[in-house]
């Protein structure tokens, strides 16, 4: 069947639009002093209300998949339209201005489990739950890290051991965000120990209901409780829930990765545009155009939100051409969180201790909330020293950081021989 063109479905977008959410009032001028001062990383939502918003988000995920604007790309004999990307596009510019429940919930399910279950999963695990993904009715969270793994994933511990058509899934993970209201999880697991640490894993979608596992809330220093640990006591898991061959799991962990830098570098760091233009007004009320010092900081800040917003666009321009973005993502990941950092840094130059202690003055002590938060962002999704090794490597062309088990952590740099 045709493509309908890009003019067609924006019109077909808004009639669906129109007739199931308030468009969004007009873009109001940010004035110091008014609304709520609430600025923070972290959603920071009880466990209650947590719970209604994601529901909110389902609901609202389901009538937009009914409508044929739930899964526009997605092959069609998976549930989706194979619809090109422009038409992804065009749908998200006509949304934008609608005032729609938040998805954040569906980010890492969407973002980057959806994307390995296509890639690598098998035919029945793609038919069970990629059209019900997208239609919002389960929800995936990804279950890599470990106390043990972390920037060095393959580590992991995990063990996944072989019995007749099932696996049995005994270890522990760690940080799994959105943990406590996911369905399904992707996990990565050790399947033979004799092997070299990346190719002795392989990766599986398991049942967070199923009996054995247990999740427990971990609270971060913000209050809030976005992550858990997941403890897994001799899981089973059906082998056609399987991702990708036996002992490939590193391969499938990189999909999900690419997927991940590509979800967090195209976010440009939590901070977003309007948090930006609050901390220029707050400058402006605080007269720093007047202090020579923090003016100078104001307009490096200036800058370098600039360049990354660029550099940022380079890495979508490449999505947008079909084309798989490199280290830019790597970049626009740690520049986006640096100037998160510099944010709090210049902030705390003019709040002082208003910062730290709540003197109840309006949007002084609630900055408090981000700066706390922004530390999470520079570790999430590959810290910022992890970043670094990336750019050094594949754009500067250094020798490799030598790992803590690779022999060439043992060689002399200049000789290149190896020492005892
Ligand atoms: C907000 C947030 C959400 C998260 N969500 C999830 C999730 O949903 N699922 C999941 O599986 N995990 C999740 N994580 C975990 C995250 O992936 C890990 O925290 C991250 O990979 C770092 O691992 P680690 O915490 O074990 O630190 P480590 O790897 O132990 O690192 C400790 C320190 O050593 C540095 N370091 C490590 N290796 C090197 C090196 N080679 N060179 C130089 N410095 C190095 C690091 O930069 C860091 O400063 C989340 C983390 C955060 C903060």
């Amino acid at each position: 069947m045709a493509h309908p063109s890009i003019e067609e479905f924006q019109a077909q977008a808004l009639k669906f639009l129109e007739a199931n959410a308030e468009r969004k009032a007009a873009e109001k001028k940010f004035v110091w002093g008014e609304g709520s001062d609430k600025v923070s990383m972290f959603e920071e939502k009880d466990r209650s209300s947590e719970r209604r918003d994601v529901a909110k988000a389902q609901e609202w995920r389901q009538k937009k998949y009914d409508a044929g604007f739930g899964w526009i790309t997605g092959p069609e004999q998976f549930g989706g339209r194979a619809l090109p990307a422009a038409h992804q596009r065009a749908y998200d510019s006509v949304e934008s201005k609608f005032d729609v429940p938040n998805q954040g919930c569906f980010t890492i399910g969407l973002g980057m489990v959806a994307p390995t279950i296509l890639a690598h999963g098998s035919d029945l695990a793609r038919q069970s739950y990629l059209q019900k993904m997208w239609r919002g009715e389960i929800i995936g969270c990804q279950l890599f890290s470990e106390p043990g793994a972390g920037s060095d994933l393959a580590s992991l511990s995990t063990k996944a051991e072989r019995d007749g058509d099932e696996w049995i899934i005994t270890g522990q993970k760690v940080w799994t965000s959105g943990a406590h209201y996911s369905d399904i999880g992707e996990i990565i697991a050790r399947t033979d120990v004799n092997l070299p640490k990346h190719k002795g894993l392989t990766g599986f979608i398991v049942d967070m209901k199923a009996p054995g596992v247990e999740i427990r809330p971990l609270r971060q220093m913000t209050g809030g409780a976005s992550f858990n640990e997941v403890f897994f006591t001799e899981v089973r898991v059906r082998d056609d829930h399987r991702l990708g061959d036996v002992n490939n799991g590193w391969n499938v962990a990189l999909t999900t990765l690419m997927n991940e830098r590509a979800a967090i570098g195209a976010g440009g760091g939590g901070g977003g545009i309007n948090m930006f233009a609050r901390v220029i007004e707050m400058a402006k009320f605080y007269g720093v155009p007047n202090d020579p010092v923090l003016r100078d900081e104001l307009a490096n800040l200036i800058i370098k939100n600039r360049v990354a917003a660029f550099n940022n666009q380079r890495a979508l321009d490449k999505i947008k051409a079909g084309q798989m973005p490199g280290p830019e993502m790597s970049m626009a990941k740690l520049v986006g969180t640096d100037n998160m950092r510099r944010m709090g840094d210049f902030l705390s130059h003019i709040l002082g201790a208003k910062l730290v202690a709540d003197s109840g003055e309006w949007g002084t002590y609630a900055w408090s909330q981000l700066i706390l938060g922004t530390p999470g962002g520079r570790i999430a999704g590959g810290s910022d020293e992890v970043m670094r090794n990336i750019l050094a490597e594949r754009v500067l062309g250094l020798p490799k950081d030598p790992g803590i088990d690779s022999t060439s952590a043992f060689k002399d740099l200049k000789t290149g021989t190896q020492k005892a």
